[in-house]
């Protein structure tokens, strides 16, 4: 899925007008970009768990070294810090929602369901150091989620629209 997390980008843009809308939803998917990294690596899995990608500790670092990175490449302060927390929004929206039933889910029926709540899996420091998650999507069916994502990812776009048509409508009164 990922909606939600694209919305936060879109949504993003008027307070970071001078970073591409690309970049801006590159930074809140970044930790996924980065679990996907790991699970070639074999440092991270089933198994390992997610403790670079997502874990509270590294998705803070991550969210700092691409703030940093941002502020110099755009040369541009605020860029960065809205780009380090856009890398951070997703840590929240994990957060909120994991640890997710996606690998019961039946494309058939569109539901998801173990039977029983999955415990959480979003570890506080390094492998082994407790695991947090709200478990939003324990409790709720894959419809429910996939309407909640895309309810957000259309506020995200209706605020990416409304900037971009208002700088239009500037530009062309300028000219
Ligand atoms: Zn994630």
């Amino acid at each position: 899925m990922g909606f939600g997390h694209c919305a936060v980008g879109l949504a993003a843009k008027p307070v970071a007008p001078k970073v591409p809308l690309g970049i801006l939803l590159l930074a809140t998917m970044m930790l996924d970009v980065l679990a996907i990294a790991f699970g070639w690596m074999g440092i991270e899995g089933a198994k390992a768990g997610i403790p670079w990608s997502h874990s509270l500790l590294m998705s803070v670092i991550w969210s700092v070294a691409a703030g940093l990175l941002c502020s110099r490449i755009y040369h541009n302060h605020r860029a960065g810090v809205v780009i380090g927390l856009l890398v951070f929004s997703h840590w929240v929206l994990d957060f909120i929602s994991h640890p997710i039933p996606f690998s019961s889910f039946s494309w058939r029926s569109w539901q998801w369901s173990y039977g029983h709540p999955l415990a959480p899996d979003l570890p506080l420091l390094f492998s082994g150091s407790p695991k947090v998650g709200l478990g939003l999507y324990n409790s709720i069916s894959a419809a429910q989620a996939t309407a909640l994502e895309c309810g957000m990812l259309v506020l995200g776009a209706a605020v990416y629209v409304t900037y971009t048509r208002r700088k239009r409508e500037k530009q062309q009164s300028a000219a």
